[in-house]
């Protein structure tokens, strides 16, 4: 039995996938530096990371050989009561390049459970001490995850009107957009003004999911020490700013006033295991120590601080802080910086941005950008078939490569890019004989 779609769409229920009215997946044999190849030869250069994950390529031998290593040395044992090399080594590998205010590393599965250990964290924090806040604050058009405390903390829509009547209260202040500050500087104001707020959670400088939106850092770092002076923990979710995606190692190594939590996870393990970690500053720690067991912070996964998980992430440590890595960071922004110019006047499009390996752009639609934007479901194919993965969030098309791309892959996707700015009328036209 070999047909595999057929397989799949029997078996599988996919992530974010309609299971009726789509095209079939494509089937990928094998995956090296930038390039996905499919079982039907064909090779698509994975201009996204693989939802913002890989950081060094796919299949990099060094990360292979570092995982199959530890695979026979130890796999995994319990977490609590036992610990290993691999995970010692990585939290103070971690602790050395995060913030210097950050002290301690707790490990979990992925972003989301980064984002929740960091909700729980900060309001546990609290809790312990005997202090009533209960209030968080986020910002609109926030992605922390899809659990329920993450769904909580995100932008209210779509994809969470199902379950919104259990999400939590939260205080949602307008996205930080240049032309908006005063007025978002008033709602935070007023939020941390009355004095029941735990915390305020946010994607630091890029909000991701949202659209690959840029906001201000001294706008960013205003908010944290107001915050910070008014004894709100400020949770940063670098989940998808992490290990230099935007230039620098961290997000946060672009502000003045570190945050007391951080949430990592994606570029983590160079985005081939999944891994969340969730970081604090000794004051949070020092809210949980204590005799009393019920001041323990009782949250914990099965694969906690997983050894194969932890080998790789040490491995891709070792790639990401190299000389190399960062040249080539320097090197894409170098890249989009030149193409934008190119393209930043073009008609159809605007609010072209770049920020460290990312650049995104709006495609001039007559809707809004949401999700459910048309522009995208023509768009995904329209690249596919040119051999770049792109998947477009509404009508904002977006670049975020793994950091080995070569400058031909760039140009090539460029090129695409350029080509489809140049057929996009036409498509539109014929979109419109067919309705
Ligand atoms: C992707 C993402 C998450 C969720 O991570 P998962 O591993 O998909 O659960 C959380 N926060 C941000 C900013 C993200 O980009």
């Amino acid at each position: 039995m070999t047909d595999w779609i057929k397989r799949d769409s029997e078996a599988i229920w996919h992530p974010f996938t309609p299971l009726e009215g789509l095209d079939s997946p494509l089937m990928i044999e094998k995956a090296q530096g930038v390039y996905l190849h499919t079982t039907d030869e064909r090779k698509i250069i994975d201009a996204i990371s693989s939802w913002w994950v890989n950081i060094h390529g796919h299949s990099h031998p060094y990360l292979a050989k570092a995982l199959a290593y530890q695979a026979q040395k130890l796999e995994h044992v319990i977490f609590a009561g036992f610990t290993h090399q691999p995970a010692i080594e990585l939290a103070e590998r971690l602790l050395n390049i995060l913030p210097s205010t950050q002290s301690k590393i707790f490990f979990s599965d992925n972003g989301s459970t980064a984002t929740e250990v960091g909700i729980k964290m900060a309001f546990q924090y609290f809790h312990n001490q005997g202090i009533k806040k209960n209030k968080i604050i986020a910002i609109e058009g926030a992605y922390h995850g899809d659990t329920f405390g993450a769904m909580s903390v995100g932008d209210r829509g779509p994809f969470t009107a199902p379950f919104d009547t259990f999400l939590f209260d939260v205080a949602f202040i307008e996205f930080p957009h240049s032309c908006q500050e005063d007025k978002v500087w008033q709602q935070f104001k007023n939020y941390i003004d009355q004095d029941d707020v735990a915390t305020f959670i946010f994607e630091p400088i890029v909000q991701g999911a949202s659209g690959m939106r840029v906001y201000d850092a001294k706008f960013l770092d205003k908010m944290i020490a107001y915050a910070q002076q008014k004894e709100v923990i400020c949770i940063a979710d670098e989940v998808m700013t992490g290990f230099g995606r935007l230039g620098t190692l961290f997000a946060a190594d672009q502000l003045e006033h570190k945050p007391d939590i951080m949430c990592l996870s994606k570029g983590l393990t160079g985005g081939a295991l999944p891994m969340g970690v969730t970081s604090c500053t000794a004051n949070i720690q020092s809210a949980y120590q204590s005799n009393d067991l019920m001041k323990t912070f009782f949250h914990g996964h099965s694969f906690t601080g997983n050894p194969m998980t932890c080998a790789l992430a040490n491995a891709s440590l070792d790639l990401l802080l190299t000389e190399t890595c960062e040249e080539n960071r320097q090197r894409i922004e170098t890249q989009h910086r030149a193409f934008l110019k190119h393209i930043e006047h073009h008609a159809l499009i605007r609010n072209a941005r770049i920020m460290g390996t990312i650049m995104a752009f709006e495609l001039n639609t007559d809707k809004d950008t949401s999700y459910f934007n048309e522009a995208r479901h023509h768009l995904y194919p329209y690249f596919i078939e040119k051999g770049v993965l792109l998947r477009p969030l509404g009508n904002v098309i977006y670049i975020i490569p793994p950091y080995v791309i070569s400058n031909n892959d760039l140009n090539y996707i460029y090129q695409t890019i350029t080509q489809f700015l140049a057929d996009y009328p036409s498509i539109l036209k014929s979109l419109k004989k067919n309705q």
